[in-house]
Protein backbone atom coordinates (compact mmCIF):
# COMPACT_ATOMS: atom_id res chain seq x y z
CA UNK A 1 0.00 0.00 0.00
CA UNK A 2 1.25 3.41 -0.75
CA UNK A 3 2.12 5.57 2.14
CA UNK A 4 -0.30 8.61 1.06
CA UNK A 5 -3.78 9.55 2.49
CA UNK A 6 -6.07 10.77 0.71
CA UNK A 7 -7.28 14.27 2.46
CA UNK A 8 -10.80 15.43 1.55
CA UNK A 9 -13.08 18.05 3.27
CA UNK A 10 -15.64 17.06 5.47
CA UNK A 11 -18.84 18.66 6.00
CA UNK A 12 -19.47 17.59 9.18
CA UNK A 13 -16.22 18.72 10.86
CA UNK A 14 -15.86 21.35 8.38
CA UNK A 15 -12.23 20.85 7.63
CA UNK A 16 -9.77 19.33 5.54
CA UNK A 17 -9.26 15.87 6.85
CA UNK A 18 -7.72 12.48 6.24
CA UNK A 19 -9.77 9.52 5.03
CA UNK A 20 -9.17 6.99 7.65
CA UNK A 21 -11.14 3.76 7.38
CA UNK A 22 -12.36 1.58 9.95
CA UNK A 23 -11.20 -1.35 8.26
CA UNK A 24 -7.62 -0.79 7.09
CA UNK A 25 -7.15 -0.66 3.60
CA UNK A 26 -10.78 -1.01 3.14
CA UNK A 27 -13.06 1.92 1.79
CA UNK A 28 -16.85 1.65 2.74
CA UNK A 29 -18.01 4.04 0.95
CA UNK A 30 -21.83 5.50 0.02
CA UNK A 31 -22.87 7.71 -2.53
CA UNK A 32 -26.89 8.87 -3.29
CA UNK A 33 -28.10 7.96 -6.60
CA UNK A 34 -30.50 9.41 -8.92
CA UNK A 35 -34.14 9.85 -8.49
CA UNK A 36 -35.37 7.81 -11.82
CA UNK A 37 -38.10 9.68 -12.76
CA UNK A 38 -36.34 11.40 -16.07
CA UNK A 39 -32.76 11.27 -17.21
CA UNK A 40 -30.25 12.73 -14.99
CA UNK A 41 -28.44 15.67 -16.15
CA UNK A 42 -25.30 16.74 -15.88
CA UNK A 43 -25.50 18.34 -13.19
CA UNK A 44 -26.17 15.27 -11.27
CA UNK A 45 -23.53 13.49 -13.53
CA UNK A 46 -20.71 16.06 -11.60
CA UNK A 47 -21.71 14.79 -7.98
CA UNK A 48 -21.50 11.48 -9.29
CA UNK A 49 -18.25 11.74 -10.87
CA UNK A 50 -16.86 13.27 -7.90
CA UNK A 51 -17.51 9.91 -6.11
CA UNK A 52 -15.62 8.25 -9.04
CA UNK A 53 -12.75 10.55 -8.63
CA UNK A 54 -12.56 9.24 -5.32
CA UNK A 55 -12.70 5.72 -5.87
CA UNK A 56 -10.25 6.02 -8.51
CA UNK A 57 -7.74 8.08 -6.46
CA UNK A 58 -8.65 5.58 -2.82
CA UNK A 59 -7.49 2.56 -5.66
CA UNK A 60 -4.60 4.47 -6.91
CA UNK A 61 -3.16 4.80 -3.02
CA UNK A 62 -3.65 1.17 -2.72
CA UNK A 63 -7.24 1.14 -1.00
CA UNK A 64 -9.87 -1.72 -1.32
CA UNK A 65 -13.25 -0.34 -2.51
CA UNK A 66 -16.68 -1.31 -1.95
CA UNK A 67 -18.77 1.76 -3.71
CA UNK A 68 -22.31 1.31 -2.95
CA UNK A 69 -24.49 3.77 -5.41
CA UNK A 70 -28.43 3.58 -4.78
CA UNK A 71 -31.30 3.96 -7.37
CA UNK A 72 -34.17 6.14 -5.58
CA UNK A 73 -37.20 4.85 -7.20
CA UNK A 74 -39.88 5.75 -4.71
CA UNK A 75 -40.71 7.40 -2.46
CA UNK A 76 -38.78 11.25 -3.30
CA UNK A 77 -41.33 13.91 -3.16
CA UNK A 78 -41.43 16.58 -5.32
CA UNK A 79 -40.53 19.27 -2.21
CA UNK A 80 -37.78 17.83 -1.23
CA UNK A 81 -36.30 21.09 0.36
CA UNK A 82 -38.49 21.38 2.86
CA UNK A 83 -37.33 20.11 6.16
CA UNK A 84 -40.35 17.54 6.17
CA UNK A 85 -40.56 16.86 2.19
CA UNK A 86 -43.86 17.95 0.77
CA UNK A 87 -45.66 17.51 -2.52
CA UNK A 88 -45.96 14.66 -4.75
CA UNK A 89 -43.63 11.83 -5.52
CA UNK A 90 -41.62 11.93 -8.59
CA UNK A 91 -42.41 9.50 -10.05
CA UNK A 92 -46.15 9.62 -9.86
CA UNK A 93 -45.21 12.80 -10.80
CA UNK A 94 -43.42 11.84 -14.14
CA UNK A 95 -45.75 9.02 -15.08
CA UNK A 96 -48.71 11.89 -15.37
CA UNK A 97 -46.41 13.91 -17.98
CA UNK A 98 -46.23 14.12 -21.50
CA UNK A 99 -42.82 11.58 -21.30
CA UNK A 100 -44.92 9.17 -18.95
CA UNK A 101 -47.73 8.52 -21.52
CA UNK A 102 -45.27 6.12 -23.32
CA UNK A 103 -44.78 3.78 -20.46
CA UNK A 104 -47.96 1.59 -18.97
CA UNK A 105 -46.82 2.05 -15.42
CA UNK A 106 -44.27 3.68 -12.85
CA UNK A 107 -42.00 0.62 -12.99
CA UNK A 108 -42.12 0.12 -16.64
CA UNK A 109 -41.05 4.11 -16.29
CA UNK A 110 -38.59 3.87 -13.50
CA UNK A 111 -37.09 0.68 -15.45
CA UNK A 112 -36.66 2.25 -18.43
CA UNK A 113 -34.61 5.89 -17.07
CA UNK A 114 -32.81 3.46 -14.66
CA UNK A 115 -30.91 2.00 -17.74
CA UNK A 116 -30.63 5.44 -19.58
CA UNK A 117 -28.81 6.22 -16.57
CA UNK A 118 -26.32 3.04 -16.42
CA UNK A 119 -25.74 4.15 -20.14
CA UNK A 120 -24.70 7.64 -20.00
CA UNK A 121 -22.90 6.34 -16.57
CA UNK A 122 -21.18 3.77 -18.90
CA UNK A 123 -20.61 6.83 -21.95
CA UNK A 124 -18.92 9.24 -19.25
CA UNK A 125 -16.45 6.71 -17.97
CA UNK A 126 -17.55 6.32 -14.53
CA UNK A 127 -16.26 3.07 -12.52
CA UNK A 128 -19.02 0.55 -11.83
CA UNK A 129 -19.88 0.23 -8.25
CA UNK A 130 -20.01 -2.63 -6.32
CA UNK A 131 -23.27 -2.48 -5.65
CA UNK A 132 -26.39 -0.24 -7.32
CA UNK A 133 -29.34 -1.15 -4.98
CA UNK A 134 -32.88 -0.24 -5.79
CA UNK A 135 -35.04 1.55 -2.66
CA UNK A 136 -37.73 -0.93 -4.20
CA UNK A 137 -36.16 -3.97 -3.47
CA UNK A 138 -35.24 -2.40 0.34
CA UNK A 139 -38.59 -2.04 1.55
CA UNK A 140 -39.03 -4.82 4.22
CA UNK A 141 -35.89 -3.28 5.66
CA UNK A 142 -37.36 0.12 6.11
CA UNK A 143 -40.45 -1.74 7.36
CA UNK A 144 -38.67 -2.95 9.74
CA UNK A 145 -36.15 0.41 10.61
CA UNK A 146 -39.20 2.31 11.01
CA UNK A 147 -40.93 -0.25 13.80
CA UNK A 148 -37.09 -0.32 15.23
CA UNK A 149 -37.42 3.85 15.79
CA UNK A 150 -41.05 3.35 16.86
CA UNK A 151 -40.05 0.93 19.78
CA UNK A 152 -36.64 2.74 20.79
CA UNK A 153 -38.96 5.96 21.42
CA UNK A 154 -37.48 7.61 18.39
CA UNK A 155 -40.86 7.89 15.99
CA UNK A 156 -44.08 7.71 16.49
CA UNK A 157 -47.42 6.69 14.07
CA UNK A 158 -50.02 9.36 13.07
CA UNK A 159 -52.69 8.95 10.94
CA UNK A 160 -50.95 10.25 8.12
CA UNK A 161 -47.39 7.51 8.87
CA UNK A 162 -44.47 7.01 11.03
CA UNK A 163 -42.62 10.27 12.10
CA UNK A 164 -39.41 10.82 13.19
CA UNK A 165 -39.19 12.79 16.33
CA UNK A 166 -36.48 15.13 16.20
CA UNK A 167 -36.38 16.25 19.91
CA UNK A 168 -35.28 12.66 20.96
CA UNK A 169 -32.27 13.00 18.86
CA UNK A 170 -29.94 16.10 20.42
CA UNK A 171 -27.44 16.13 17.76
CA UNK A 172 -29.96 16.71 14.76
CA UNK A 173 -28.59 19.89 12.65
CA UNK A 174 -24.75 18.77 13.07
CA UNK A 175 -23.91 18.42 9.56
CA UNK A 176 -26.13 21.09 8.31
CA UNK A 177 -26.93 23.86 10.98
CA UNK A 178 -30.37 23.37 11.23
CA UNK A 179 -31.08 22.30 14.50
CA UNK A 180 -34.67 21.74 15.87
CA UNK A 181 -34.55 24.78 17.62
CA UNK A 182 -33.79 26.62 14.42
CA UNK A 183 -36.20 25.00 12.43
CA UNK A 184 -39.14 25.80 15.07
CA UNK A 185 -37.92 29.30 14.41
CA UNK A 186 -38.73 29.15 10.65
CA UNK A 187 -35.31 28.80 9.81
CA UNK A 188 -36.55 26.10 7.06
CA UNK A 189 -39.51 25.56 5.68
CA UNK A 190 -41.64 22.71 7.44
CA UNK A 191 -44.57 20.83 6.69
CA UNK A 192 -47.47 22.06 9.15
CA UNK A 193 -49.31 18.75 10.19
CA UNK A 194 -51.94 19.20 13.40
CA UNK A 195 -51.12 15.43 13.57
CA UNK A 196 -47.21 15.80 14.34
CA UNK A 197 -45.80 16.17 17.72
CA UNK A 198 -43.51 19.22 16.53
CA UNK A 199 -43.49 20.77 13.12
CA UNK A 200 -39.75 19.69 12.45
CA UNK A 201 -40.52 16.00 13.04
CA UNK A 202 -40.46 14.21 9.45
CA UNK A 203 -42.09 10.97 7.73
CA UNK A 204 -39.79 7.79 7.72
CA UNK A 205 -43.30 6.05 6.47
CA UNK A 206 -46.33 8.06 4.62
CA UNK A 207 -49.92 6.30 5.03
CA UNK A 208 -51.33 6.15 1.15
CA UNK A 209 -53.98 3.32 -0.28
CA UNK A 210 -54.10 5.59 -3.43
CA UNK A 211 -49.94 5.69 -4.51
CA UNK A 212 -48.99 4.25 -7.57
CA UNK A 213 -46.74 2.32 -5.28
CA UNK A 214 -47.46 0.95 -2.22
CA UNK A 215 -46.46 -1.45 0.74
CA UNK A 216 -48.34 -3.52 3.42
CA UNK A 217 -46.91 -2.13 6.57
CA UNK A 218 -47.94 -2.62 10.22
CA UNK A 219 -49.34 0.87 9.59
CA UNK A 220 -51.22 -0.19 6.33
CA UNK A 221 -50.47 0.55 2.87
CA UNK A 222 -48.01 3.31 1.81
CA UNK A 223 -44.63 3.80 1.00
CA UNK A 224 -41.38 4.68 3.04
CA UNK A 225 -39.55 8.31 3.04
CA UNK A 226 -36.84 9.19 1.13
CA UNK A 227 -34.63 9.38 4.11
CA UNK A 228 -34.82 6.19 5.00
CA UNK A 229 -34.11 4.13 2.30
CA UNK A 230 -30.48 5.39 2.08
CA UNK A 231 -29.98 4.86 5.97
CA UNK A 232 -31.35 0.83 5.26
CA UNK A 233 -29.03 0.59 1.76
CA UNK A 234 -26.12 2.23 3.48
CA UNK A 235 -26.38 -0.23 6.51
CA UNK A 236 -27.35 -3.22 4.74
CA UNK A 237 -24.39 -3.59 2.35
CA UNK A 238 -21.70 -1.25 4.48
CA UNK A 239 -22.73 -2.30 8.16
CA UNK A 240 -24.00 0.15 10.62
CA UNK A 241 -20.67 2.79 10.60
CA UNK A 242 -19.53 3.61 7.27
CA UNK A 243 -16.13 5.53 6.43
CA UNK A 244 -17.38 7.89 3.81
CA UNK A 245 -20.77 9.12 2.15
CA UNK A 246 -21.17 11.95 -0.67
CA UNK A 247 -23.86 13.63 -2.57
CA UNK A 248 -24.89 17.02 -3.84
CA UNK A 249 -24.85 20.13 -1.71
CA UNK A 250 -28.65 20.28 -2.00
CA UNK A 251 -28.55 16.95 -0.33
CA UNK A 252 -26.81 17.87 3.15
CA UNK A 253 -30.38 18.89 4.30
CA UNK A 254 -32.64 17.57 4.97
CA UNK A 255 -31.80 14.17 3.35
CA UNK A 256 -27.95 13.70 5.00
CA UNK A 257 -28.94 15.30 8.18
CA UNK A 258 -32.21 13.13 8.35
CA UNK A 259 -30.09 9.97 7.43
CA UNK A 260 -27.43 10.65 10.66
CA UNK A 261 -30.88 10.78 12.70
CA UNK A 262 -32.37 7.72 12.23
CA UNK A 263 -28.98 6.00 11.64
CA UNK A 264 -27.70 6.74 14.61
CA UNK A 265 -30.80 6.61 16.36
CA UNK A 266 -31.21 2.81 15.09
CA UNK A 267 -27.91 1.32 15.71
CA UNK A 268 -26.57 3.95 19.17
CA UNK A 269 -23.29 4.00 16.94
CA UNK A 270 -21.81 7.16 14.79
CA UNK A 271 -23.52 6.32 10.92
CA UNK A 272 -20.67 7.91 8.73
CA UNK A 273 -17.30 9.54 9.45
CA UNK A 274 -16.47 11.59 6.67
CA UNK A 275 -19.00 13.71 4.23
CA UNK A 276 -18.35 15.00 1.12
CA UNK A 277 -21.17 17.18 -0.89
CA UNK A 278 -20.24 18.67 -4.63
CA UNK A 279 -21.04 22.08 -5.30
CA UNK A 280 -23.77 23.03 -7.82
CA UNK A 281 -22.61 22.92 -11.48
CA UNK A 282 -24.27 25.63 -12.62
CA UNK A 283 -25.79 27.44 -15.61
CA UNK A 284 -24.89 31.07 -16.24
CA UNK A 285 -24.47 31.94 -12.46
CA UNK A 286 -27.56 29.13 -11.71
CA UNK A 287 -28.03 25.53 -10.21
CA UNK A 288 -28.63 23.74 -13.03
CA UNK A 289 -32.11 21.44 -12.25
CA UNK A 290 -34.28 20.25 -13.92
CA UNK A 291 -37.32 22.49 -12.20
CA UNK A 292 -35.51 24.99 -13.43
CA UNK A 293 -35.33 24.43 -16.77
CA UNK A 294 -31.79 24.86 -17.64
CA UNK A 295 -30.56 21.47 -17.43
CA UNK A 296 -28.43 19.48 -20.25
CA UNK A 297 -28.53 15.72 -20.17
CA UNK A 298 -25.57 13.55 -21.79
CA UNK A 299 -27.94 12.71 -24.18
CA UNK A 300 -27.91 16.47 -25.23
CA UNK A 301 -24.31 16.94 -25.21
CA UNK A 302 -23.68 13.96 -27.61
CA UNK A 303 -26.43 14.76 -29.91
CA UNK A 304 -24.18 18.22 -30.78
CA UNK A 305 -21.79 15.57 -31.55
CA UNK A 306 -19.18 15.99 -28.42
CA UNK A 307 -17.57 13.16 -27.19
CA UNK A 308 -18.49 11.58 -24.33
CA UNK A 309 -15.13 11.71 -22.77
CA UNK A 310 -15.22 15.22 -23.41
CA UNK A 311 -18.02 15.89 -20.77
CA UNK A 312 -16.31 14.13 -18.58
CA UNK A 313 -13.09 16.13 -19.02
CA UNK A 314 -15.46 19.47 -19.00
CA UNK A 315 -17.63 18.30 -16.07
CA UNK A 316 -14.52 17.36 -13.91
CA UNK A 317 -12.02 20.82 -15.00
CA UNK A 318 -13.43 22.44 -11.92
CA UNK A 319 -12.51 21.32 -8.30
CA UNK A 320 -15.91 19.56 -6.70
CA UNK A 321 -15.59 21.76 -3.62
CA UNK A 322 -16.27 25.25 -5.11
CA UNK A 323 -19.64 26.14 -7.67
CA UNK A 324 -19.13 25.69 -11.25
CA UNK A 325 -19.88 27.47 -14.14
CA UNK A 326 -20.68 25.23 -17.45
CA UNK A 327 -20.04 26.95 -20.57
CA UNK A 328 -19.35 25.95 -24.50
CA UNK A 329 -16.02 27.41 -24.04
CA UNK A 330 -15.02 25.03 -21.23
CA UNK A 331 -16.65 21.91 -23.54
CA UNK A 332 -14.51 23.11 -26.62
CA UNK A 333 -11.45 23.43 -25.00
CA UNK A 334 -12.35 19.74 -22.94
CA UNK A 335 -12.80 18.08 -26.41
CA UNK A 336 -9.19 19.63 -27.66
CA UNK A 337 -7.37 18.33 -24.35
CA UNK A 338 -9.22 14.80 -25.43
CA UNK A 339 -7.61 15.07 -28.72
CA UNK A 340 -4.45 15.80 -27.49
CA UNK A 341 -4.60 12.59 -25.55
CA UNK A 342 -5.77 10.63 -28.50
CA UNK A 343 -2.53 11.65 -30.18
CA UNK A 344 -0.21 10.81 -27.64
CA UNK A 345 -1.48 7.57 -27.15
CA UNK A 346 -1.28 6.70 -31.11
CA UNK A 347 2.24 8.29 -31.20
CA UNK A 348 3.04 5.82 -28.12
CA UNK A 349 1.74 2.68 -29.85
CA UNK A 350 3.68 3.70 -33.43
CA UNK A 351 6.86 3.40 -31.13
CA UNK A 352 5.75 -0.02 -30.13
CA UNK A 353 6.29 -0.87 -33.76
CA UNK A 354 9.92 0.06 -33.40
CA UNK A 355 13.26 -1.46 -32.30
CA UNK A 356 13.62 -1.93 -28.74
CA UNK A 357 16.78 0.41 -28.61
CA UNK A 358 18.07 2.28 -25.31
CA UNK A 359 15.39 3.94 -23.35
CA UNK A 360 15.20 7.80 -22.72
CA UNK A 361 15.65 7.53 -18.93
CA UNK A 362 14.86 11.46 -18.65
CA UNK A 363 11.93 11.20 -20.51
CA UNK A 364 10.46 8.20 -18.55
CA UNK A 365 11.58 9.98 -15.21
CA UNK A 366 9.54 13.30 -16.07
CA UNK A 367 6.37 10.83 -17.06
CA UNK A 368 6.81 9.07 -13.43
CA UNK A 369 7.20 12.63 -11.87
CA UNK A 370 3.62 13.82 -13.68
CA UNK A 371 1.93 10.98 -13.17
CA UNK A 372 2.91 11.59 -9.49
CA UNK A 373 2.01 14.68 -9.00
CA UNK A 374 -1.72 14.32 -10.60
CA UNK A 375 -2.07 11.50 -7.93
CA UNK A 376 -0.59 14.29 -4.94
CA UNK A 377 -2.95 16.31 -6.37
CA UNK A 378 -6.21 14.17 -6.49
CA UNK A 379 -4.80 13.68 -2.47
CA UNK A 380 -5.04 17.47 -2.12
CA UNK A 381 -9.22 17.14 -1.79
CA UNK A 382 -9.45 16.21 -5.48
CA UNK A 383 -7.67 18.86 -6.62
CA UNK A 384 -8.70 18.18 -10.15
CA UNK A 385 -7.14 21.31 -12.22
CA UNK A 386 -3.59 20.79 -11.03
CA UNK A 387 -3.62 16.56 -11.70
CA UNK A 388 -5.60 17.79 -15.39
CA UNK A 389 -2.69 20.18 -16.22
CA UNK A 390 -0.07 17.46 -14.74
CA UNK A 391 -1.51 14.62 -17.40
CA UNK A 392 -1.80 17.16 -20.54
CA UNK A 393 1.74 17.95 -19.87
CA UNK A 394 2.23 14.30 -20.10
CA UNK A 395 0.28 13.82 -23.44
CA UNK A 396 1.83 16.90 -24.57
CA UNK A 397 5.82 15.17 -23.65
CA UNK A 398 4.84 11.99 -25.30
CA UNK A 399 4.12 13.71 -28.62
CA UNK A 400 6.99 15.97 -28.35
CA UNK A 401 9.18 13.14 -28.25
CA UNK A 402 6.78 11.52 -31.79
CA UNK A 403 9.21 9.69 -33.75
CA UNK A 404 11.90 9.39 -32.06
CA UNK A 405 10.73 7.42 -29.21
CA UNK A 406 12.26 3.84 -29.00
CA UNK A 407 9.60 0.63 -28.24
CA UNK A 408 10.59 0.75 -24.44
CA UNK A 409 10.28 4.74 -24.64
CA UNK A 410 6.82 3.70 -26.23
CA UNK A 411 5.76 1.46 -23.80
CA UNK A 412 6.67 3.78 -21.00
CA UNK A 413 4.50 6.07 -22.37
CA UNK A 414 1.69 3.91 -22.86
CA UNK A 415 2.00 2.99 -19.20
CA UNK A 416 1.73 6.57 -18.15
CA UNK A 417 -1.08 6.87 -20.13
CA UNK A 418 -3.09 3.86 -19.10
CA UNK A 419 -2.11 4.95 -15.26
CA UNK A 420 -3.17 8.45 -15.62
CA UNK A 421 -6.42 7.14 -17.24
CA UNK A 422 -6.99 4.99 -14.35
CA UNK A 423 -6.69 8.10 -11.65
CA UNK A 424 -8.78 10.00 -14.64
CA UNK A 425 -10.49 8.19 -16.55
CA UNK A 426 -10.48 10.67 -19.70
CA UNK A 427 -7.42 9.00 -21.97
CA UNK A 428 -10.12 5.92 -23.46
CA UNK A 429 -13.03 4.15 -22.45
CA UNK A 430 -14.24 0.69 -22.85
CA UNK A 431 -17.37 2.48 -24.09
CA UNK A 432 -15.88 4.06 -26.47
CA UNK A 433 -13.18 1.33 -27.68
CA UNK A 434 -16.79 -0.52 -27.90
CA UNK A 435 -18.35 1.75 -30.01
CA UNK A 436 -15.42 1.67 -32.35
CA UNK A 437 -15.13 -1.61 -32.84
CA UNK A 438 -18.97 -1.47 -33.71
CA UNK A 439 -18.12 0.43 -36.92
CA UNK A 440 -16.26 -2.75 -38.19
CA UNK A 441 -19.36 -5.06 -37.90
CA UNK A 442 -21.41 -5.95 -40.79
CA UNK A 443 -23.47 -2.97 -41.68
CA UNK A 444 -27.45 -4.71 -42.54
CA UNK A 445 -28.70 -4.42 -46.19
CA UNK A 446 -30.82 -1.41 -46.93
CA UNK A 447 -33.66 -4.23 -47.60
CA UNK A 448 -33.31 -6.19 -44.35
CA UNK A 449 -33.61 -2.58 -42.68
CA UNK A 450 -36.85 -1.48 -44.52
CA UNK A 451 -37.84 -5.12 -43.08
CA UNK A 452 -37.30 -4.44 -39.81
CA UNK A 453 -38.71 -0.98 -40.43
CA UNK A 454 -41.83 -2.57 -41.14
CA UNK A 455 -41.65 -5.02 -38.51
CA UNK A 456 -41.64 -2.26 -35.83
CA UNK A 457 -43.87 -0.64 -37.26
CA UNK A 458 -46.36 -3.49 -36.89
CA UNK A 459 -45.16 -3.53 -33.32
CA UNK A 460 -45.98 -0.17 -32.00
CA UNK A 461 -49.41 -0.72 -33.79
CA UNK A 462 -49.82 -3.86 -31.96
CA UNK A 463 -49.00 -2.44 -28.36
CA UNK A 464 -51.20 0.62 -29.59
CA UNK A 465 -54.11 -2.04 -29.90
CA UNK A 466 -53.23 -3.83 -26.31
CA UNK A 467 -52.06 -6.94 -28.78
CA UNK A 468 -49.08 -7.89 -26.41
CA UNK A 469 -48.65 -10.81 -27.53
CA UNK A 470 -47.67 -10.07 -30.91
CA UNK A 471 -45.85 -7.41 -30.16
CA UNK A 472 -43.85 -9.58 -27.99
CA UNK A 473 -43.43 -11.93 -30.51
CA UNK A 474 -42.04 -9.49 -32.66
CA UNK A 475 -39.27 -8.64 -30.35
CA UNK A 476 -38.48 -11.72 -29.61
CA UNK A 477 -38.15 -12.96 -33.64
CA UNK A 478 -36.07 -9.36 -34.01
CA UNK A 479 -33.70 -10.78 -31.03
CA UNK A 480 -33.39 -13.87 -31.99
CA UNK A 481 -31.88 -12.58 -36.01
CA UNK A 482 -29.81 -10.32 -33.18
CA UNK A 483 -31.55 -7.06 -33.53
CA UNK A 484 -32.36 -5.25 -29.94
CA UNK A 485 -35.11 -2.58 -29.71
CA UNK A 486 -34.64 0.34 -27.52
CA UNK A 487 -37.96 2.22 -26.57
CA UNK A 488 -37.63 5.72 -26.43
CA UNK A 489 -40.28 7.65 -24.14
CA UNK A 490 -41.28 10.02 -26.77
CA UNK A 491 -42.85 6.70 -28.63
CA UNK A 492 -39.83 6.20 -31.36
CA UNK A 493 -38.27 2.80 -31.39
CA UNK A 494 -34.47 2.91 -32.12
CA UNK A 495 -32.65 -0.85 -32.78
CA UNK A 496 -29.10 -1.95 -33.22
CA UNK A 497 -27.46 -5.25 -34.47
CA UNK A 498 -26.27 -6.83 -31.18
P1 LIG B 1 -31.62 13.39 -7.63
O1 LIG B 1 -31.84 12.59 -8.89
O2 LIG B 1 -32.41 14.63 -7.59
O3 LIG B 1 -31.85 12.52 -6.40
O4 LIG B 1 -30.08 13.85 -7.61
C1 LIG B 1 -28.98 12.97 -7.72
C2 LIG B 1 -27.73 13.65 -7.20
O5 LIG B 1 -27.35 14.79 -8.01
C3 LIG B 1 -27.86 14.19 -5.79
O6 LIG B 1 -26.69 13.84 -5.06
C4 LIG B 1 -27.96 15.70 -5.97
O7 LIG B 1 -27.48 16.39 -4.85
C5 LIG B 1 -27.06 15.92 -7.17
N1 LIG B 1 -27.32 17.17 -7.94
C6 LIG B 1 -28.52 17.66 -8.34
N2 LIG B 1 -28.38 18.81 -9.06
C7 LIG B 1 -27.04 19.06 -9.10
C8 LIG B 1 -26.21 20.11 -9.70
N3 LIG B 1 -26.73 21.10 -10.41
N4 LIG B 1 -24.86 20.03 -9.54
C9 LIG B 1 -24.31 19.00 -8.83
N5 LIG B 1 -25.02 18.00 -8.27
C10 LIG B 1 -26.37 18.01 -8.39
ZN1 LIG C 1 -29.55 9.34 -0.44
Amino acid sequence: MSSRTLKLYDSLSRTVKPLVTLEPGVLKFYTCGPTVYSYAHIGNFRSFLTADLIVRTAKAIGLDVIWVTNITDVGHLTEDDVADAQGEDKMAKALRSKEGEHFNNVWELAEFYEDAYKEDWQKLNLSEPSIRPKATQHVREQILAAQTLIDKGFAYETPTGVYFKVEAFPDYGKLSGNTQEKLRRGVREVVQDDNKQDQSDFAVWKKDDKHLMQWFSPYGWGFPGWHIECSVMARAYLGDTIDLHSGGEDNMFPHHECEIAQSEALTGKTFCNHWVHTRFLQVNGEKMAKSAGNFYTVRMLLERGLSPLAIRYALIAGQYGKPYNFTDQTLSDAELNVERYKRATIAAKEALEREATGEDSAFASELNLLYQEALDAMCEDLNTPVALAKGLAGARAITRQGDSMSKIDGENALTFLEKLNGLLGIVHSDYEDESEAKVEEPTVSADEAAEIEGLIEKRKEAKKSKDFATADSIRKDLSERGITLVDNPDGTVSWSRA
